[in-house]
């Protein structure tokens, strides 16, 4: 039996690949490739990537719930192939879609999950739970008559019965509104600072920004960046500047070279950069030097693709760069 006391760290994969599909009706996909990583104990952890790109399946094989293609995984110290019960114990997963017995009140439900976890009844937290997730007014409601993010904090409440050290919420978020979203983060945040390791799937940037301690980006199955959450948004070009002005450019002037430029009309160009790094005033300041007279200035947040992009073309650079 391992030490699964304390590990360094919550869940390591190495090599883990998922190919779907290889029949006649269905060619092969495959949806993870290879993929190494390590999800530090204690931390707060931001697995985002866009719709596809392999989020569930990674999250699905670690619950035990899909099987893996090839590769290693281990959850709180139990490998999966050796210890798969063990390892599933330790995680508990809020899924993405809401499935519900509607016919049980939120107490019930957590007491069946409990015994489905087979927690004694002395140790169940039933009320504590409710209580957490702002339910204890609706304990003994029938679920159908929850609202969407009553449903949304149950399912929370029920990946949580049996004092998992491992919390995963899949994109936990969508169709939540916003004064409800706000509630659901702070029972996590305070079952994070409580020493539960969180692991967050989610395919919007500002979320994993706002609570994640650190990010891995993946995209078409490969995790193409790992870092910090202050380092990684060092890296990356967030902020979006459209620019209109009096001259036709048919390249970037040099005295833009130092940003990401894109020509997106004869007059017309964007340049992106990291706020971390570049206050918009260098922009500003580097567009006039180029002796560009502004007409219409907008701004936005870079597209999500845009970045994952970015990142992608720098992960196989630097790949191309070790192997030359
Ligand atoms: P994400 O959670 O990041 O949106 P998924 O892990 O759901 O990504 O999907 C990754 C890829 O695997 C997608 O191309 C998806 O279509 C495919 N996929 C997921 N589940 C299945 C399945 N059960 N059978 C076949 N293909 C699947």
């Amino acid at each position: 039996m391992p030490d699964n006391t304390s590990p360094k760290n919550a869940i390591e994969v190495r090599g883990l690949r998922k190919v779907y599909g290889g029949s006649k009706e269905m060619p092969p996909h495959e949806a993870l490739k290879a993929v190494d990583l390590d999800i530090p104990q204690g931390s707060f952890f931001g697995l985002l990537g866009p719709n596809g790109a392999g989020k569930s399946t990674f999250i699905n094989i670690l619950a035990g719930l899909v099987n893996k293609s090839a590769g290693s995984a281990s959850v709180w110290g139990f490998d999966i192939d050796k210890h798969p019960r063990n390892a599933s114990a330790a995680i508990g997963v809020v899924p993405q879609e809401i499935v519900f017995d509607a016919f049980f009140t939120p107490r019930e439900a957590l007491e069946l999950q409990a015994g489905m976890y087979g927690v004694p009844k002395a140790e169940r937290r039933t009320e504590e739970i409710l209580a957490a997730v702002g339910l204890l007014d609706k304990a003994d409601a029938y679920a159908r008559t929850l609202s969407g993010g009553m449903k949304r904090r149950l399912l929370v409440a029920k990946a949580m019965v049996h004092s998992p050290p491992i919390l995963v919420l899949d994109e936990p978020t969508a169709g939540v509104d916003i004064a409800l979203r706000q509630q659901l983060w702070d029972y996590v945040q305070e079952l994070n600072e409580a020493g539960v390791t969180v692991v967050l799937t989610t395919h919007y940037l500002e979320e994993a920004e706002a609570l994640c301690d650190r990010i891995a980006i993946i995209n078409k199955g490969q995790v193409v960046a790992n870092e910090e959450t202050p380092t990684l948004l060092r890296r990356i070009d967030e902020k979006e500047l459209d620019f209109v002005v009096d001259k036709a450019l048919t390249t970037v002037p040099d005295e833009l070279a130092g940003f990401r430029v894109e020509l997106t009309g004869s007059n017309r160009f964007s340049v992106h950069y990291s706020p971390e790094v570049d206050q918009v005033n260098r922009v500003l300041d580097a567009v006039r030097a180029a002796g560009l007279h502004i007409v219409d200035l907008s701004t936005s947040e870079a597209d999500l693709e845009d970045i994952f992009m970015q990142l992608t073309n720098e992960a196989a650079a630097e790949q191309a760069a070790g192997e030359a």
